[in-house]
């Protein structure tokens, strides 16, 4: 039986709870969705440039990813397991380890923390915590950690922050790279800050940075600054975290965000396409000599998603065992900005962000709206992200084709066209 779409949004109006989020901006009924691609239940396609707010940067549904957990399901293999030891975890950690961490020269444990990102930044604040024994966590203006309570209070977003309706203690906020405009030194100043008793912030058991501040306006911060950053940690008995949670997976070009950096993070959150199909799964990347947890000590039921493991290393398999992927999104990354560019510049406007992760400021929050709903309209699904949602943010899939991504980005630069006006239309 289908369902038509206005009974539909009858039901989860009356059913669903006043906070659902994402299906205000895209009002349909979503029912299939491949690669690039989702339908709604009339069968239109939009062009996908959200991918579950980089939860698909393999696209929906990859044949292989998909073949392989088919195969597992039809296999009766264990779908939950809390954190015991299978043959899919197993495979998982065998590729994980292969693929990711020795390449890079990392040994990092892997904490399997629950399945959200705000688990996995819990799981690395707390970490923290114990092992330095200081309570103040610092973490940037602009900064999106999740919004659980610990991960809130490291959460920069006043509308998130807002409903929190606890007072969010524990964290001290410095400037993110640029913040103050580029003549103010931000790493420097924090450093002052930590390094003079009677600043007024504690000591902290850790910094937590995005590379890249998704939610946060695609802010990038420059792998000078990071390096600083992580010294500014190292130099004050912290912990150096950083969240990669959505810039991580291929989004900004290598498996994690600050690959080729020179950075050696102490503990690394990931979650949202490490399954690689929107399952969920996410860990904390924890050296070895930080993971002092007692047996337990962090627990929770859902550590073990079996499915999520078979279709994480499918997806490594596929992506990461050589070069070519990472080649190929530098490629994409490369027409992307250039696209941006052209709208950008057409409009006076500036584009932000690194690799696939990037977007076009637009002057408010009320235009950047209008380019969406009119993108929409016109078949292609986009979000905003900053502090005012004025930057439109393109989160393709990284395997999306060249036509369709051109044709998205094409709908795009109409959609700039029609709420902005063309400025040279206008000269002429
Ligand atoms: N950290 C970063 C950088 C994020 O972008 C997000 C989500 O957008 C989170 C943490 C929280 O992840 P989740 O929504 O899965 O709790």
């Amino acid at each position: 039986m289908t369902t038509s779409i206005i009974a539909a949004s009858v039901l989860f109006d009356r059913v669903e709870s006043r906070v659902r989020s994402y299906s205000r901006s895209f009002p349909k009924l979503f029912d299939r969705a491949e690669g690039a691609s989702i339908y709604d239940a009339s069968g239109k396609p939009h062009i996908d440039f959200l991918s579950g707010c980089s939860s698909l940067n393999y696209g929906h549904n990859d044949p292989d990813l998909k073949a392989a957990l088919i195969d597992y399901v039809s296999a009766d293999g264990i779908a939950h397991g809390l954190d015991m030891f299978t043959r899919a975890k197993e495979q998982f950690l065998r590729s994980f380890e292969r693929h990711i961490l020795k390449p890079r020269g990392m040994d990092h444990h892997i904490q399997f923390t629950g399945p959200t990102g705000a688990n996995a930044v819990e799981a690395a604040l707390k970490l923290a915590r114990k092992v330095t024994g200081r309570t103040n966590v610092i973490s940037f203006t602009n900064g999106f950690h999740g919004v659980t309570l610990g991960a809130l209070a490291a959460t920069g977003n006043g509308k998130h922050r807002n409903g929190a309706a606890t007072p969010l203690s524990g964290v001290t906020r410095a400037a993110y790279e640029g913040y103050f405009g580029p003549d103010i030194d931000t790493a420097e100043l924090l450093d002052l800050q930590l390094s003079d008793p009677s600043s007024g912030i504690d000591l902290p058991a850790a910094i937590i940075v995005e590379t890249v501040q998704g939610e946060g306006g695609l802010n990038a911060a420059s792998s000078e600054w990071l390096r600083r950053i992580q010294a500014i940690a190292h130099r004050h008995d912290a912990l150096f975290i950083i969240d990669d949670i959505q810039a991580g997976c291929g989004r900004t070009g290598g498996f994690f965000s600050f690959d080729g950096m020179d950075l050696q993070p102490d503990i690394v959150t990931m979650a949202k396409s490490l399954s690689g199909m929107g399952l969920p799964l996410a860990i904390a990347l924890i050296k070895p000599r930080y993971d002092i947890w007692k047996p337990a000590e962090h627990n929770g039921t859902f550590r073990g998603n079996n499915h999520a493991f078979v279709t994480a290393t499918a997806a490594i398999e596929k992506f990461w065992a050589d070069g070519a992927f990472e080649a190929d999104v530098a490629r994409k990354a490369a027409y992307l900005a250039q696209r941006l560019e052209t709208i950008a510049d057409e409009h006076g406007l500036r584009v932000k962000g690194r690799g696939m992760m990037l977007g076009i400021e637009a002057r408010s929050g009320e235009a950047a709206a209008a380019v969406c709903k009119r993108c929409f309209d016109d078949g292609l699904i986009i979000e905003t992200s900053g502090s005012f949602d004025e930057v439109v943010k393109v989160l393709a899939p990284l395997t999306i084709t060249q036509d369709q991504f051109a044709d998205g980005l094409d709908i795009m630069e109409a959609a700039f066209a029609a709420v902005m006006g063309s400025r040279r239309a206008a000269a002429e």
